[in-house]
């Protein structure tokens, strides 16, 4: 059995692919001692998808645990396994008075594969989401982190205590085989505003996004695209506002007086694929998805495109997305596809998305080397990445590997894009 490799990154051997059905499947797998790199779905695209990071893992794909193990929507939870897709919870959703928070990549995808990446969802990150995990350790024993149903009425992320659930986001210390999500409050009404604007008003036009942020006339979840990434004729921003229909109704109203003292021009209306994937729909047909893949459906990406994928976090400022235009630009002999999602008040990201026909072992070559220059450019301005590929590993910090070292000591969990050394190393 085999995985997917994809173009873009060294291919890796896999000494074996393991589709258990269960968890106590999963814990015979663990109890083997083989060294193990599970994941959910393998839809981490741009970043390696399956791979792991040496040569030599067993890989655990987790797709067969695929029960919504419960969904209350009266207190806002359900209890998922990893094969549970982003479309799947939606469509478990559909009529009812609770949303679940999508990504814009495919219906395909898994909540908790996404979670534990520290994705981002339209409406906030999916850390956010997450309140409670089941974990196989490292010696085969089930644990319980954060909220599960049964310990409190309400969801409570960090229940009391030291709080362990993050111990597991962006980590090798364990095989997640459920999770507990937070389902939001289904909206009265959802609007995208669209607003565009010109190349050259990027810095005013960033500006007046984050001052109607900081003043909270919109969420901070504003979606920026250059024209590559919007398929547009200039710099597109998605604004959602969701709430009571007046209030919304309002807000427009405040937001369109604000644009005309800005370089915001309000846009092309937004179709029902973007629109629903704000209000939480099951889209079967990956319509959005689709789009930004200018086609390639998600079972052929890998194999049709290939894709290297840089997400730096930088400031929200328009001084800043000045810098890191001009560093994209001096960097990529082609223009990439970039997307600017803002965190918080004071952060953005970018998902700089390298795209190019799988099998030119040219464009490879050129994609390889325009993200080496762009990690290079932007760590020289302070703008790391948030997430890391399987080429480009980062290292533990002292105290992450002594808890890597106390939870698996035999090594039973290869090592992982964000502890690429084993935790003895140091
Ligand atoms: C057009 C396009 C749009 C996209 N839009 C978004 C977006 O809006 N937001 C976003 O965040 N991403 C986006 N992506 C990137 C990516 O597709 C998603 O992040 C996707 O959810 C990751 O794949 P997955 O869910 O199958 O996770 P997986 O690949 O299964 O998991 C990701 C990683 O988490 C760890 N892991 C997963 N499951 C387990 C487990 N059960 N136990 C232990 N460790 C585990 C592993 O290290 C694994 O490599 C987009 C990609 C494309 C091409």
């Amino acid at each position: 059995m085999s995985i997917e490799q994809p173009a873009a990154f060294r291919p890796r051997v896999i000494t074996d692919v393991l589709r258990p059905s269960s968890v106590g499947e999963v814990v015979d797998v663990v109890r083997s001692g083989r060294s193990l790199h599970p994941f959910s779905k393998g839809h981490n695209w741009g970043l390696g998808s399956g791979l792991p990071v040496h040569d030599g893992a067993v890989v655990l794909d987790l797709s067969g645990l695929d029960r919504v193990r419960a969904l209350d929507v009266d207190r806002g939870y359900a209890v998922i396994e990893p094969g549970v897709t982003q479309g799947a919870l939606a469509e478990s959703l559909r009529g009812k008075p609770r949303i679940f928070n999508l990504t814009t990549s495919s219906m395909h995808t898994s909540v908790i594969g996404n979670a534990l990446e520290r994705g981002f969802g339209v409406h906030r990150s999916r850390t956010e989401d997450l309140v409670g995990l089941e974990v196989v350790l490292a010696d085969g024993t089930v644990e319980h982190v954060g909220w599960w149903p049964g310990t409190s009425a309400t969801p409570r992320p960090h229940g009391l205590g030291p709080s362990l659930t993050h111990l597991f986001t962006q980590s090798a210390f364990g095989v997640v085989t459920a999770a507990v999500v937070r389902l939001l409050p289904r909206p009265e009404e959802v609007r995208v505003l669209p607003f565009t604007f010109a190349g050259d008003d990027l810095a005013d036009a960033v500006d007046a996004l984050r001052e109607w942020t900081a003043q909270r006339l919109i969420p901070p979840t504003t979606k920026l695209y250059n024209p590559v990434a919007a398929q547009f004729d200039g710099y597109l921003a998605h604004v959602c506002l969701s709430g009571a229909g007046e209030v919304v109704e309002a807000l427009s109203s405040v937001l369109r007086g604000a644009a005309a003292d800005s370089p915001l021009v309000e846009g092309p209306a937004v179709d029902a694929a973007v629109l629903g994937t704000y209000a939480g729909d099951p889209d079967p047909a990956d319509t959005w998805f689709v789009r930004r893949t200018r086609g390639c459906p998600a079972d052929r990406l890998d194999a049709e495109v290939g894709m290297l994928m840089f997400l730096p976090v930088v400031p929200f400022s328009g001084a800043a997305l000045a810098v890191t235009e001009k560093l994209i630009r001096d960097c990529c002999a082609t223009t990439p596809a970039v997307t600017v999602n803002v965190h918080d008040f004071d952060t953005v990201d970018h998902v700089i998305a390298l795209a190019f026909p799988a099998h030119d072992a040219g464009a490879v070559t050129e994609a390889r080397a325009a993200l080496g220059r762009m990690r290079e450019a932007f760590a020289a301005q302070g703008f790391p990445a948030h997430r890391l590929d399987v080429d480009r590993p980062g290292e533990p910090t002292g105290l992450q590997a002594r808890i890597g070292l106390a939870l698996d000591p035999d090594g039973v969990f290869a090592p992982s894009r964000y502890s690429a050394g084993r935790y003895s190393a140091g």
